[in-house]
């Protein structure tokens, strides 16, 4: 896929609307356009990666970056205490529809494990 493709490389480019809560050096957050909990929230790098198995020796950093945004938003949306889920899918078979690695950070309902 190349960035032109890309919706999340559109978001980042201000192509398509998003409701952008969190913004860093490597990393934005939006809301997701179809919310499976009361905060569905997407972390996503700035630079374009399509799937996890796309990662390069060196991207630890822009990984790190993901984990770091989604600490930050926990504790703004007031999930710190009550627990929160962040999931990362790799390939259609695990339910990856947008090839743009993307955290996604799940809370405000309980959150039952195995998933899907
Ligand atoms: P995946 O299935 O790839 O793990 O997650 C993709 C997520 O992106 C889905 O939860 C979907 O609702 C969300 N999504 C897809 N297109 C858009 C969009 O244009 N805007 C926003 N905010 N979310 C989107
Ligand atoms: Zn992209």
């Amino acid at each position: 896929m190349i960035r032109e493709d890309c919706m999340f490389c559109r978001i980042l480019d201000g192509e398509i609307p998003a409701d952008i809560i969190h913004e860093s050096d490597a990393a934005i957050a939006f809301r997701d356009i179809n919310p499976q909990a009361p905060t569905h929230v997407l972390i996503i790098p700035r630079r374009h990666i399509s799937t996890i198995n796309d990662l390069d020796a060196g991207d630890e950093e822009v990984v790190g970056s993901l984990f770091m945004a989604a600490k930050d938003i926990a504790q703004q949306e007031g999930l710190a205490e009550d627990g929160y889920r962040v999931v990362m899918n790799c390939g259609e078979g695990a339910g990856q529809s947008v090839f743009h690695i993307h955290l996604h950070l799940l809370g405000g309902r309980l959150l039952n494990w195995p998933p899907g």
